[in-house]
């Protein structure tokens, strides 16, 4: 197979998710719905939406590093804990 054909292949795929990994193709806003008439790789109708957009993936995000530490928390709560029990009970 010459090289040119595995470019061919390759080069629409790159392009498509370019901007930062959406898909091409989806004209509504992610937030509110509205379609969007832009047309560039654009996700939300208007600067309040990017805002809110922006906002909820912060707030997930943080969400999810709260459940996380609270995880290792516990486990080191509970390492700790059988270490005192082991301690005052050697047997
Ligand atoms: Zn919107």
């Amino acid at each position: 197979m010459p090289p040119d054909d595995t470019m061919l292949h390759v080069r629409p795929r790159a392009v498509q998710t370019a901007a930062d990994g959406t898909v091409v193709g989806s004209r509504a806003c992610e937030v509110c719905g509205t379609a969007l008439t832009g047309r560039e790789s654009q996700q939300t109708c208007s600067d309040r939406c990017r805002a809110r957009r922006w906002r909820m993936r912060q707030a997930r995000r943080g969400h999810h590093r709260d459940n996380e530490l609270r995880v290792l928390a516990l486990a080191a709560r509970q390492a700790i804990e059988a270490l005192e029990r082991r301690l005052e009970d050697p047997t």
